[in-house]
């Protein structure tokens, strides 16, 4: 099959020297890439700025901002059977970016942000989408919750949520606890693993889920 990932964090500029972005390592999209890849897919990675080396197989694409990962995004998702939106974009980007360096002047400065596009609320109500489409949930409190609004608000097929409260667990760690929802219900745990394991484990739930979402189209018996 052929997946499309995004990973890491976006950088929304500011003027030439700011920006404004967040903790996103990109170690679980990197890691869903791996397991994908290893499984002989194949894998379009569309990577904002991290420190991470891409797995060799992968087609890299890399971007910045939350909107050239949007036109990335739009590009080639119709050439994949299942879309993993990992990155953690930013929600929003200063109104105007600033041509020359902001001069401090000592005083209170207010920066007027306006709501980035998005991606995945875009992908999931697209017209006629042939592909799976899979994002995921950054959540500190009510996790399960909020996942779940998110699953119908931007009509996916899965959301994966992970609790970003702890220390140890989530963004920046190599360690994660995520929980699957699907629009059936379905729920799906996996306790805290290495995101390398964690991978392995979404790439089988998403191909298989990919596979009889796909059969039951084209109408095969199981
Ligand atoms: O609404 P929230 O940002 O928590 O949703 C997270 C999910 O939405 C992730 O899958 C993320 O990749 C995706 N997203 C996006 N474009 C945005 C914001 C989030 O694709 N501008």
């Amino acid at each position: 099959m052929r997946f499309l990932i995004t990973a890491g964090p976006t950088r929304e500029p500011i003027d030439p020297v700011r920006y404004i972005s967040n903790r996103s390592s990109g170690k679980m999209g990197y890691a869903i890439a791996e397991a994908a890849l290893a499984e002989g897919h194949d894998v379009t990675l569309i990577s904002g700025p991290v420190t991470l080396e891409a797995p060799q197989k992968a087609q890299l694409i890399s971007v910045s901002t939350s909107d050239e990962m949007f036109e990335a995004v739009c590009q080639h998702a119709h050439h994949c059977d299942i879309c993993v939106l990992c990155a953690a974009v930013a929600d929003y980007k200063p109104g105007a970016i600033s041509p020359t360096k902001i001069k401090k002047c000592g005083e209170k400065f207010s920066l007027e942000l306006v709501p980035t596009r998005d991606i995945l609320d875009s992908l999931g109500h697209k017209q006629n989408r042939q592909f799976i489409l899979a994002g995921f949930a950054a959540e500190t409190d009510h996790v399960e919750e909020n996942a779940g609004k998110k699953l119908r608000a931007k009509n996916c097929d899965i959301i994966v949520a992970n609790d970003v409260s702890s220390a140890n667990s989530g963004m920046e760690s190599d360690l994660n606890e995520v929980t699957i929802l699907f629009r059936n219900g379905e729920k799906k745990k996996i306790y805290r693993a290495q995101k390398k394991i964690i991978g392995r484990e979404l790439v089988k739930i998403f191909s298989h889920f990919a596979t009889k979402t796909f059969d039951k189209k084209n109408g095969a018996i199981n």
